[in-house]
């Protein structure tokens, strides 16, 4: 079980992992309460590829980064295009697309860093935030699984990067899957759900639900199961379970808005000893 808290510092509320706290690590999935930007944005948006003032973007980022009591120009950001590509990050990569969108890490939706002192930050909207922690070999991993990177299995794929490049074992990796979109609210077409039920096979009956005629898919779930199946143990795995288009006070949802909204940032790294 990783139980985790809604934690509120100067008018900012984020969700906290507290035992992974207690472990050296910074742990932050934001909300949208707290921040600098206005209408459709308002106000903790985080993102710059969304349409919103660019100096709000980045004033919301400053105070997050003071209220988690790092430094802004030790966070990673990436341009997520819901690919199962994981990158490596190191200390060089410090700062890339913090201060301005077109430095960030082209084409990755998922990061793993041994790094103290480097803050991955990645950002959703509906889609499921991923959080891995390999608490022997001290590695992290941060995926953005939208349901194209659930598809792509982009969360096996991050555990995969930790076991080969850093030796991790499964079993020793702890995860947390974060708030998106639920399967009381995710709606998908025919072909979606057939390509679901093709992909997990006879575990889809878990993954899938049919209420009138119409197909709910659980990403939180779907994410769940592979990474059971990509050897972490389900009590080393913790679930959220809120969904972000039913709580549009708290967190930005694209379904919910219509496509026009802000997104919350997950931020996980080492403290420096
Ligand atoms: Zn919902």
């Amino acid at each position: 079980m990783v139980s985790w808290h809604l934690h509120s510092v100067q008018g900012l509320s984020y969700i906290t992992l507290p035992e992974w706290q207690k472990q050296g690590l910074t742990v932050a999935i934001t909300t949208r309460t707290g921040g600098f930007s206005q209408g459709e944005y308002s106000s903790l948006n985080l993102a710059f590829h969304v349409g919103d003032d660019q100096t709000a973007v980045l004033s919301n980022r400053e105070l997050l980064a003071s209220v988690l009591r790092i430094s802004l120009a030790d966070m990673v950001c990436a341009c997520q295009v819901h690919k199962a590509n994981v990158r490596i990050v190191t200390e060089a990569d410090k700062g890339k697309g913090v201060f301005e969108y077109a430095s960030a890490l082209p084409e990755t939706d998922a990061m793993v860093t041994d790094c103290e002192g480097v803050f991955l930050t990645t950002f959703y909207a509906d889609c499921i935030p991923i959080l891995l922690f390999d608490v022997t070999r001290r590695v992290i991993g941060l995926a953005h699984g939208g349901w194209k990177g659930t598809m792509a299995k982009i969360a096996s794929a991050t555990v995969e990067v930790m076991r080969k490049e850093f030796g991790s074992y499964p079993q020793d990796i702890k995860a947390f899957i974060g708030p998106g979109i639920g399967g009381c609210c995710y709606e998908v077409d025919d072909g979606l759900a057939a390509q679901v039920r093709t992909v997990f096979g006879k575990d889809s009956r878990f993954l899938l639900e049919e209420k009138q005629g119409r197909n709910y898919w659980y990403l939180d779930r779907t994410n769940f199961f592979i990474l059971e199946n990509a050897g972490l143990h389900h009590q080393n795995i913790g679930l959220c379970g809120m969904c972000t288009r039913c709580n549009q006070e708290l967190f930005y949802s694209y379904r919910g808005s219509g496509g026009r909204t802000g997104r919350f940032a997950v931020v996980l790294g080492f403290n420096k000893r």
